[in-house]
């Protein structure tokens, strides 16, 4: 089946063009600055060059018209007819309590994510201009709401209440959601391929290291705790959020740097975390490299960083009760060894060993362990537009 996923942000738009047979995408792309001067649609074919396509894009409308004129143009186009998309499926940051799992969209369902918008200012409004402009232009397609949040609905009161009066959590759905779902869920899948055990049968903790970082106790296929909250600001330091912090510094910002609620979120979003700490950038590269030239907040950034990631390591492990494998993916899961070695370096008393010469291998599914290492470590590149796809295709399959 051809399935169409799309990933709309407030001003930019990501999308795949995915085959669920072959897994591969036939065309994938991005629209850049919509509703902004400089718009641009960069479109690929599988195996093409890069087509650059500028034109005025005042909004989410617009720019999934262009994507299928892309799709379906005869020199760099990958279908004939827009009739040769099945579905489409969007990824939706915030589904609340409401969603666990992905559904079919109607004018019920866009209610609830309208309903979620507190929850995501940011995130679910762009979502939702999507679905609506993809029922404008593909009327009839079946369209697929993939939450961030839904894998994460799984997790038990005790995971995700906070230490607050309980009445908050029932005035304003103030508890821990989740997010980095999709990711979280493929990874599971693809290590229970890799081990060829059943999923139902292992204990697994998820690292998600990115930009954005999350880690997930994942027990028999379900998330039973996480390190995002509230919102994606909780857990882990990140590329340039605070992660978690004793509450009280943030009065104390506050008051020190007088700063509204709303400058201190945006503070905490996006101005602390490794580009905080290291004073270099929020990439984990440019931190490496500054670090191996001496720069000493650059090394503590990256020290911090990976102690965080141990010490979700070790209370997930607590909760799980054990650990069959650590999963590494993401951005710096993916492509950095020397963080993975300083994460799993000193991890013995849970059976942890890598093996140096397979943690240099890069861009495929591997298991870095030593033969007899009791908790084996993975490292499974992330595909979220593929398990989007999956899931449609799952869900308009009923
Ligand atoms: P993501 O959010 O998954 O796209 O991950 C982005 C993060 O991964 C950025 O901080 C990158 O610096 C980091 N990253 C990507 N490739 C590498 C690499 N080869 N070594 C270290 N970090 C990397």
């Amino acid at each position: 089946m051809n399935i169409l996923v799309i990933n709309c942000g407030s001003s930019s738009l990501k999308y795949q063009l995915l085959d669920t047979e072959t897994k591969q995408p036939s065309a994938k792309g991005l629209v850049e600055r919509i509703g902004m001067p400089g718009s641009v649609l960069t479109h690929r074919k599988a195996g093409g060059e890069k087509e650059i396509i500028t034109a005025e894009i005042t909004n989410h409308t617009i720019a999934i018209k262009l994507v299928l004129d892309a799709l379906v143009n005869p020199e760099y186009g990958v279908v004939k007819d827009l009739k040769e998309i099945e579905a489409v499926g969007h990824r939706v940051v915030h589904g609340g309590e409401k969603f666990a799992q992905s559904v079919l969209i109607d004018d019920e369902v866009i209610k609830a994510i309208e309903e979620c918008v507190e929850l995501a200012p940011l995130h679910n409004p762009p979502n939702i201009a999507g679905i609506e402009a993809c029922k404008d232009l593909m009327p009839g397609v079946p369209q697929v709401a993939v939450f961030d949040t839904a894998f994460h609905q799984t997790m038990p009161p005790e995971a995700f209440i906070y230490g607050l009066p309980y009445e908050l959590y029932e005035q304003y759905k103030i508890r821990k959601y989740g997010f980095h779902g999709t990711s979280h869920k493929y990874v599971s899948q693809r290590a229970a391929a890799l081990l060829g055990r059943p999923l139902e049968d292992l204990k697994l903790i998820s690292c998600h290291l990115g930009n954005g970082s999350s880690i997930t106790a994942i027990d028999g296929g379900k998330s039973v705790e996480t390190s995002m909250g509230f919102t994606p600001l909780e857990g882990l330091m990140m590329g340039t959020r605070s992660g978690d912090l004793d509450p009280a510094i943030v009065s104390y910002i506050m008051q020190k740097e007088d700063l509204t609620s709303k400058r201190v979120n945006d503070f905490l979003n996006k101005k602390c975390g490794v580009l905080g700490v290291s004073g270099v950038s929020s990439d984990f590269r440019d931190i490496e490299g500054a670090a191996e030239e001496g720069n000493y907040r650059a090394q503590l950034a990256l020290n911090v960083f990976a102690h965080d990631v141990k010490k979700y390591i070790g209370s997930y492990a607590a909760v799980l009760n054990g650990a069959d494998a650590i999963i590494f993916t993401a951005g710096l899961g993916e492509n950095s060894a020397t963080m993975r070695e300083s994460i799993a370096g000193n991890l013995s008393y849970l059976g942890v060993e890598i093996d140096p010469e397979k943690n240099k291998i890069r861009g495929q599914e591997i298991d870095i362990s030593t033969e007899d290492a009791r908790c084996r470590v993975l490292v499974i590149p992330t595909n979220e537009e593929l398990m989007i796809a999956m899931d449609t295709y799952e869900v308009v399959k009923g």
